[in-house]
């Protein structure tokens, strides 16, 4: 099999005012070098899409955004279409995240209509699957990983409109990780149902690690077997930080 380009990907959350736009430009200013190694994005608040990807242009680094809704327009407050994200200078979108998962009843259809959305839109779709702890220590983790990836996927993924994120919700925001050797395990089974769907395709698309990555441990997880980068929450926010992970890919 032929190397997949790793991605480095940024989710600040509900982070972030007009004052990061120094820490943004820092990470401009460190993307150049890091060509070499790997893509990078940065998924800001709605808010600083625009303003962030005006002032990324012509540069190695990438803006997306964090959520969208499944629709192009119409009578939905408060929400984005892929669009409007489109439009901003987003490249891609960040759909079913834990996160919106929990705290949003966002279902697996949902996200797949989310994920149609962000094609729709001509952007790339990085769906977020990932089991609970109870999931876990039930013995269940490759059943939810299998049964989000059936329902959260649409069919036509190819390696460049699809990446997926494997996110242990255990792991998020804990500072606690799997060990190398279980996140092989989940990514071979991710990788397995990958190219039984989309054949040759699915063994090309991106699969991310993310949960609690930091500098200090990232060379280790991204070294193993079908991790072809990193969905980066807290540790995205600092330039040195995020640098520094995309640095040990
Ligand atoms: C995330 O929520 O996508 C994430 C990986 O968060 P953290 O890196 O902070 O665990």
């Amino acid at each position: 099999t032929e190397a997949i380009r790793p991605l480095i990907a940024g989710n600040w959350k509900m982070n972030g005012l007009k004052s990061a736009l120094g820490e943004f430009e820092a990470m401009i200013a460190g993307a150049g070098a890091l060509a070499g190694k790997a893509d990078l994005l940065v998924c800001p608040p709605a808010t600083l899409i625009a303003g962030f990807a005006d002032k990324a242009l012509g540069s190695k680094l990438a803006v997306g955004a964090q959520d969208c809704h499944a629709r192009a327009s119409g009578a939905h407050t408060g929400d984005l279409s892929a669009e409007m994200l489109a439009d901003a200078g987003a490249s891609a979108i960040i759909v079913g995240h834990s996160e919106r998962r929990a705290d949003h009843g966002e279902t697996d259809a949902i996200v797949r209509q989310k994920a149609e959305a962000a094609w729709r839109a001509g952007l790339v779709a990085i769906v977020c699957i990932g089991e609970t702890q109870k999931q876990r220590d039930a013995g269940q983790t490759l059943d939810i990983c299998g049964r989000q990836l059936a329902g959260s996927l649409p069919d036509g993924a190819t390696a460049a409109n699809l990446v997926v994120a494997y996110e242990p919700v255990w792991a998020i925001g804990t500072g606690l990780t799997p060990t190398p050797k279980d996140v092989e395990q989940v990514h071979r089974f991710i990788r397995g149902v990958l190219t039984d769907r989309f054949k040759a395709e699915g063994g090309k698309i991106r699969i991310l690690y993310g949960g609690s990555v930091k500098p200090s441990n990232a060379a280790e997880l991204m070294a193993v077997t079908d991790v072809n980068g990193a969905l980066v929450g807290g540790a995205s926010l600092k330039a040195t930080d995020f640098l520094a992970i995309a640095e040990a890919c």
